[in-house]
């Protein structure tokens, strides 16, 4: 009588369809070497696709096909995506996932640690989605998930740069999904908050205590939290979803 309908009940035939569906569809995942980029790589790789995987060492999970690129490098991303064509096809799902910090409060930040977050975060995912929208534009379909980050939008101290570059991300997600959306191609932005990776465990016990005390959910992420966001946003289902910034961050955020 609600009119709702009920989710299907054997839940495992249903994700065996979901996954069949995907079953061919070329991936490409920047930043595999480790962290997050793996574990969405993998994740991928699992749910049916064909994945490629790029990092300044090239070093990706089995059965990911691995190559050495640096997305702050023009030619070597032109590179790595003519050797995605030849080897396993056009790309039609992108994950821009690769990024740095260089942490430092504003007052002593140098110009370089600027430049090099920029470079990388934003610049870096420029190219790699420039290069990535002609063949999906001629497929007349794409997926394009930015790994962003809570910083962009909460802000934190000692990362001007760095929530500078994610905040970029935001405005070009939605600038390209505007641009390309009458040729069935989506991009959106999955924002992490605290993640346990290379990354964060840089940081000081402290920190990390504080972090946690502000989660709702009182624990870290694991990467496989943010991989199931990212193949929801890639998967043919989520074909009327553009422009959206989804967190995955236990709340810390509350949406916004
Ligand atoms: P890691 O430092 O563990 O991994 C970063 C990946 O990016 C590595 O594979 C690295 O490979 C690659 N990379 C870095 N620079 C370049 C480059 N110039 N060209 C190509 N590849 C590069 O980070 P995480 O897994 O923690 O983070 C992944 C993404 O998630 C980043 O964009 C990060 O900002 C974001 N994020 C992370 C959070 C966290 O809590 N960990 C929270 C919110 C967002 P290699 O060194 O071999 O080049």
């Amino acid at each position: 009588p609600t009119g709702i309908r009920a989710p299907p009940r054997d839940a495992n035939r249903y994700r065996g369809r979901v996954s069949t569906q995907q079953n061919g569809r070329v991936a490409l995942v920047t930043g595999t070497s480790r962290g997050i980029g793996a574990a969405i790589a993998a994740d991928l790789l699992a749910a049916g696709y064909r994945v490629a995987g790029t990092s300044r060492t090239g070093t990706a999970p089995e059965g990911v096909l691995g190559i050495a690129a640096d997305i702050t490098e023009p030619d070597q991303v032109d590179a790595a995506y003519r050797r995605v064509e030849d080897e396993i096809g056009p790309v039609e799902v992108l994950v821009a996932n690769a990024g740095i910090t260089r942490d430092g409060l504003l007052a002593m930040m140098k110009d370089e640690a600027w430049d090099d977050v920029i470079g990388t975060n934003l610049s870096g995912a420029f190219r790699t989605v420039r290069r990535a929208v002609r063949p999906m534009t001629r497929a007349r379909f794409g997926r394009i998930v930015l790994i962003g980050s809570v910083s962009a939008y909460v802000g934190t101290p000692g990362q001007v740069n760095y929530a500078a570059s994610k905040a970029g991300l935001i405005g070009m997600a939605r600038s390209v999904a505007g641009e390309l959306g009458s040729r069935g191609i989506t991009c959106n932005v999955v924002a992490p908050g605290f993640v346990r990776t290379d990354m964060t465990d840089e940081l000081s016990d402290e920190v990390r205590a504080d972090y946690l005390k502000r989660i709702p959910l009182r624990r870290a992420a694991e990467v496989g939290d943010v991989a199931a966001a990212v193949r929801f946003l890639c998967s043919d289902e989520a074909g009327y979803i553009t422009g959206v910034v989804l967190p995955v961050d236990g709340g810390i955020g509350m949406g916004r």
